[in-house]
């Protein structure tokens, strides 16, 4: 079903205002987790301002170690309801369990699978019987093909309104926190008609480096970009050396468009 074999025309996924994979970009920019109402407000009302239509933040974080911040959950999903509402900005947030989909499908207006629930088949089954947009990221070890089958069993129990996420995968490589695999966007362009987004905060990890591989996955077929922007990132309860504070939002964000 995501092959192009399937279905020539490219799939355009519909998240609130914003439209991925019609020909203009459509990015999604926020912070990594939802801190606070504040918090999450200062970036919505920035985002607005550049014209953008869409929002992220994490209420439920994956993080490597059980003692760091695990995200506010429910009220993490609370806090983006409300700025769905004040700012009318779409709200794209990961989620990590079934049960998540009935409790954040009021809330959201598409889910993030994040890279360590790439092959979560469950997951991945139970955002396939929602209609809500998906937003699905690489495994950070996973192959094109199995990419290309984690979106199939979204699509599998009915639901076509999934967007790849390339995130960077693991390699030897040090000096960025994954490597950026450009070749994932023409690839995935190439074998399927289901839009692709390329994150530069968690493939590169390094803000001097965002906005030339944003402008590089851009050149490469992409059809937006995902970074994460914090009003404050010194103070970030996650990913506190990668998320853009908003003067390099600025920057980041003239030189992409
Ligand atoms: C995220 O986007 O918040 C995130 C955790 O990214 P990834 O799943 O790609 O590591
Ligand atoms: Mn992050």
């Amino acid at each position: 079903l995501v092959s192009r074999a399937h279905q020539s025309a490219d799939t355009i996924v519909r998240i609130g205002e914003a439209e991925i994979g019609g020909d203009e970009p459509a990015h999604i920019f926020g912070p990594c987790s939802v801190e606070s109402y504040s918090q999450v407000a200062e970036v919505a009302s920035d985002l607005k301002r550049k014209g953008l239509k869409m929002i992220r933040g994490g209420a439920f974080k994956p993080r490597t170690s059980p003692y760091d911040f695990q995200g506010l959950g429910k009220e993490g999903l609370e806090i983006l309801l409300e700025i769905k509402k004040a700012h009318g900005l779409a709200v794209v947030s990961e989620i990590v369990a079934p049960e998540h989909v009935n409790l954040a499908e009021a809330h959201l207006d598409a889910f993030q699978i994040g890279a360590r629930n790439m092959q979560n088949f469950e997951l991945l089954k139970a955002v396939g019987r929602s209609s809500k947009p998906v937003i699905l990221k690489r495994g950070m070890s996973a192959t094109i093909e199995e990419f290309l089958y984690a979106a199939e069993y979204i699509l599998a129990e009915g639901n076509g309104n999934v967007v790849f996420c390339e995130r960077g995968i693991r390699t030897y490589e040090k000096s960025t926190r994954n490597t950026l695999d450009i070749s994932a966007v023409p690839l995935l362009k190439q074998a399927s008609h289901l839009p692709v987004l390329v994150d530069v905060t968690h493939s590169t990890g390094r803000k001097e480096i965002m906005a030339d591989c944003a402008k590089a996955a851009l050149a490469a077929g992409a059809d937006g970009i995902m970074a994460e922007v914090h009003p404050d990132p010194a103070t970030a309860l996650s990913d506190r050396a990668q998320q853009m504070s908003l003067e390099e939002f600025d920057k980041f964000h003239l030189s992409i468009i």
